[in-house]
């Protein structure tokens, strides 16, 4: 199964509904429907809506991010994996670079994890490294460092996809080689395999994904599906990018 995931950030209104309308009848009609699962994280103000209409369809909602803390609590403007879950997301990014750059540590992660686990959302853990710590050969330590200060063998790792997005790559039209990618996916499948003792991930490409990039992707048969943040605004984009995987 391969995963085609949405991501918004600070985009939408309610009637933003119909990109995501297209996307899903397009997926109703496309005969590769059984080999990919679409989801799609709009912003807190939109999960409830989203998650309602779509119950019963293709698309799957799921949360940007999620608070440390269990249920509710004093945090100013803070939204718990409790909360989000009980409006329908299914599923929670964890760790995206712009909210680790706005402070959430890896002990923070961890707490953010285990919640929303324990809340039955499933999670997307994002990772990746920046230009500078590329340049310098330090690609391998930090994606390894950002895994295992994180997950461990007690967490429900069936419940983990990792999303693997280079910082220098989000949004800049940048993306890795194709053996440089390979390379990579393939190390942290085995970083992974340490953690947990198991054999199989998910593990996501995020970073520039769009309708022709994602022809060289499709060359790594490791990659399990792809974390799309600018393309997911447009229904066409969107669509182009599953259509020209499966061509
Ligand atoms: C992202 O922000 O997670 C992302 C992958 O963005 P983009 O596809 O625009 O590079």
């Amino acid at each position: 199964m391969k995963y085609f995931i949405g991501n918004w950030k600070m985009f939408g209104v309610p009637k933003s509904i119909n990109i995501l309308n297209k996307i899903n009848y397009f997926h109703s009609k496309d005969k590769n429907c059984k080999k990919y699962r679409i989801v799609f994280t709009p912003p807190y103000t939109l999960i409830e809506t989203y998650a309602k209409h779509f119950k019963k369809k293709r698309i799957l909602i799921g949360s940007q991010n999620c608070y440390q803390k269990e249920q509710f609590s004093s945090n100013t403007a803070a939204v718990s994996s409790y909360m989000i879950r009980s409006v329908g997301a299914k599923y929670t990014l964890v760790g995206h670079s712009d909210n680790r750059s706005e402070g959430d540590t890896d002990e923070i992660l961890k707490n953010k994890v285990f919640f929303a686990l324990k809340n039955k959302l499933k999670v997307v853990f994002c990772i990746g490294e920046n230009k500078k710590q590329k340049k310098n050969n330090k690609t391998f330590n930090v994606l390894k460092k950002q895994l295992t200060k994180v997950l461990d063998k007690k967490l429900n790792m069936n419940d983990i996809i990792v999303a693997y997005e280079p910082i220098w790559s989000i949004g800049s039209g940048k993306i890795p080689t194709k053996d440089e990618l390979k390379e990579t996916i393939i190390f942290i499948k085995k970083v992974l395999k340490r953690i947990s003792g198991k054999n199989s991930f998910k593990v996501l490409y995020g970073g520039s994904v769009d309708g022709s990039s994602v022809e060289i992707f499709k060359q790594i048969r490791e990659i399990d599906g792809f974390l799309i943040g600018g393309a997911s605004k447009s229904s066409k984009k969107f669509i182009d990018i599953i259509k020209n995987y499966y061509r």
